[in-house]
């Protein structure tokens, strides 16, 4: 049976009120030899989903195959690939764009296995080498922070520290590209790729798995949270909107949608998210309107924004923005 999205929520919410936790309502039982707390979705599917650990990743896993979507931190890296490797014996990557909190465990993949990304996202992510390495660097003391009591995370952040010296860029770039309209095999199920343009960044990847009516968004969707505006990754707030509409092409009323950021929900949190950015166009749009600095808006809050986590972020949402506007 596929976990359909209104069993989801409802299981999750049982949870919340604090019903007896059984995984098997969730689609099938959380494995004792796993790391990290992998939330199973679907059949073929489970998650990662801590606001703490960076993006959120997922495992499609079928026929002694598994594909993991994007790659955490540096300290994160090996225990993913152990997680996948327990989950389907050959293991692929692909990043849903270069971000760092999604491609920081990238080393532990690359070379091992068919390893993805957008094309735009190859010299990105090959300029990210120095985050990468003092990310790795700091490896024992951000696993100490989010994950002291996970023994198997401790000893591999130690690795990953003793390493960080050695790492060189060649490490984290994907060694295939993939485009709009392309499908990765895992096992005997077909799953599809696409790409709608800049939105996030110019390099943005939306991995869709129709069998299962499932669509992780990347960091196309932040759910709970502001979404993180950045101008040097060719960030657009139009063209965000298009990529979101796009997806909801994609989508019914029973779609499961894992977000880059924050919980697990339905084609509502694509809803939202381009509500936000609509809300936010029309709004700087106003300020510019009347003559207001940029510097003057970006202190500026209107009630879309209240409640959402991630409030360090706003500003710089506003200021993309308002260069976007002004530059038309
Ligand atoms: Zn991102």
């Amino acid at each position: 049976m596929h976990l359909t999205r209104r069993n989801f929520v409802l299981s999750t919410s049982a949870l919340a009120l604090g019903a007896c936790f059984c995984p098997v309502a969730l689609g099938k039982p959380r494995r004792l030899d796993e790391i990290l707390d992998w939330n199973p979705l679907t059949e073929h599917t489970k998650a990662v989903i801590n606001i703490a650990l960076g993006g959120n990743t997922m495992i499609i896993a079928n026929g002694g195959e598994s594909l993991m979507i994007d790659a955490k931190f540096p300290y994160l890296g090996p225990v993913l690939y152990e997680d996948a490797a327990s989950a389907g014996g050959s293991v692929s990557l692909v990043n849903t764009h270069h971000h760092g909190d999604h491609t920081g465990g990238n080393n532990a993949f690359v070379g091992k296995g068919k390893t993805f990304a957008h094309e735009n996202a190859i010299e990105k992510i090959r300029n990210q080498i120095g985050n990468y390495r003092s990310g790795a660097e700091a490896s024992v003391g951000q696993a100490v922070q989010n994950l002291k009591n996970n023994p198997r995370v401790l000893e591999l952040s130690q690795q990953v520290a003793e390493n960080a010296g050695q790492l060189s860029a060649d490490d984290f770039v994907p060694e295939s590209t993939l485009d709009q309209g392309d499908t990765i095999p895992v096992g005997d199920l077909i799953v599809d790729i696409h790409h709608f343009g800049a939105g996030h960044t110019d390099n943005d990847l939306v991995i869709h798995l129709k069998n299962e009516n499932i669509l992780h968004t990347g960091d196309l969707v932040f759910n709970g949270t502001h979404p993180f505006y950045d101008p040097s990754a060719g960030v657009t707030a139009k063209g965000w909107i298009n990529s979101l509409n796009k997806m909801l092409e994609l989508c019914d009323d029973d779609t499961i949608v894992v977000p880059g950021h924050g919980p697990v929900s339905g084609k509502d949190i694509i809803e939202n998210m381009r509500s936000y950015h609509e809300q936010l166009i029309d709004n700087v749009q106003a300020e510019i309107d009347k003559g207001t600095s940029k510097e003057d808006t970006q202190q500026m809050s209107w009630p879309f924004m209240d409640g959402l986590q991630f409030e360090q972020i706003k500003g710089r949402a506003v200021g993309a923005v308002y260069d976007e506007l002004s530059a038309e």
